[in-house]
């Protein structure tokens, strides 16, 4: 952090990929943030030079800012007027650009896939895995460049749920089907002959992210490395006619023997490090159970905590494994943008931005 930060002053951040899907929720979610000020947008060579309003099909229900639509679109190269760069990029070009960002010292929050398991990225859900910043400790004496990386849209949310029984008690196994929205294939994204009074059982390379990356978030870090978690997981994804919030049907074996209002009230008690330092965007509630036997609902709980809490509910007693629930969360802003950008802001408090 520089020396001088006192929260009155705003950290410059630029957006790469900013006039895609997830870029516009950068957007729009960076417009009144009270650390972030955005001073730069990046795309692709059809988009550089042109002014954002004109690069951009918004497609985001607040305005755009008339200072940012002003913005000239520039190209994905370092040197941008920011150290503190989030990257909405497509995956096909994320992995090269992201690297060039980061050995050029910015500290790179990305969205994208490329990076997720690579042995010294933490893969970050603040209230999940804060302690993975260790692995950028060497990183951030030297005041160096590097790379955190979110999520799997659904992955963020499930192992916000898991966390509490990983704890307390162990989780053996987990099988996950999940519903999830149009906008998590990005714009323009599905064809709508496709999707509309259609269900498709098939997202291209989901179902592998939504079975390994829980277990790296859930393990430990041993001698700055990363133990992964040791869970079985079954997964099944499929894209369904909603907009925006991506849902989720779990059983899940546990180690150790609970109750179901034991489990409730852990989901109600938990938080994490985002609540204890009152971060911008955390949401006081991050798991929010719903006993209302129709909940939770992606049109009516998709905005929860500002679209950063996870809905959950229906839980019962499953009689193949020993517990079985829905949740579900937002998928751009959760799975998204508003958790890269958490990952900032508890970056900022760590010590990681410079400027
Ligand atoms: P999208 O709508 O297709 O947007 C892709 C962005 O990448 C656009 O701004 C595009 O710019 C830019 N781009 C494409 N090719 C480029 C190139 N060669 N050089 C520079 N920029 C280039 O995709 P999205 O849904 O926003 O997703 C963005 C990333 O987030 C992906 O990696 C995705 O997997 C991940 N993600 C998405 C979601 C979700 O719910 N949608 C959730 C979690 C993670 P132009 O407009 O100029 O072409």
């Amino acid at each position: 952090m520089h020396k001088d930060f006192n929260y009155r002053d705003k950290i410059p951040v630029a957006v790469l990929g900013a006039t895609g899907n997830v870029g516009q929720k950068f957007v729009e979610l960076l417009a009144s943030h009270p650390w972030f000020e955005l001073t730069a947008v990046a795309a692709s060579d059809k988009s550089v030079g042109r002014p954002y309003r004109e690069a951009v099909n918004w497609i985001m229900s607040t305005p755009l800012p008339k200072e940012i639509g002003d913005l000239q679109v520039q190209a994905c190269k370092p040197g941008l007027p920011a150290q503190l760069i989030f990257s909405a990029l497509d995956s096909s070009v994320a992995g090269e650009i992201e690297i060039q960002f980061a050995q050029a010292g910015n500290v790179v929050l990305s969205n994208a896939s490329n990076h997720r398991q690579d042995a010294d990225v933490p893969l970050l859900v603040p209230e999940v895995n804060s302690d993975h910043l260790q692995l950028l400790d060497q990183i951030k004496k030297e005041h160096k460049g590097c790379i955190v990386t979110n999520p799997n849209c659904v992955v963020v949310a499930l192992v916000m749920a898991l966390k509490p029984l990983v704890q307390n008690f162990g989780v053996e196994a987990m099988r996950v089907v999940t519903m999830q929205a149009v906008s998590g294939a990005g714009y323009p994204g599905v064809p709508s002959l496709d999707i509309l009074d259609n269900v498709i059982p098939y997202i291209a390379n989901e179902e592998e992210k939504v079975a390994t990356e829980p277990l790296k978030i859930l393990g430990n870090v041993e001698q700055q490395q990363i133990k992964p978690y040791s869970m079985k997981i079954s997964a099944q994804c499929n894209r369904v006619p909603v907009t925006d919030g991506h849902m989720a049907s779990l059983s899940i074996k546990l180690k150790g023997k609970t109750s179901l209002n034991e489990i409730k009230e852990m989901w109600r008690d938990f938080e994490g490090e985002p609540q204890l330092l009152d971060l911008p965007s955390a949401p006081k509630y991050p798991l929010v159970y719903f006993d209302e036997e129709r909940y939770p609902q992606p049109k009516m709980h998709r905005q929860l905590g500002k679209g950063m809490s996870v809905a959950l509910g229906r839980l019962k007693e499953c009689p193949v494994l020993d517990y079985q629930f829905v949740l579900l969360s937002h998928n751009t802003i959760r799975g998204a943008a508003g958790s890269a950008i958490l990952n900032a802001e508890l970056m900022v408090k760590r010590g990681f931005i410079f400027w």
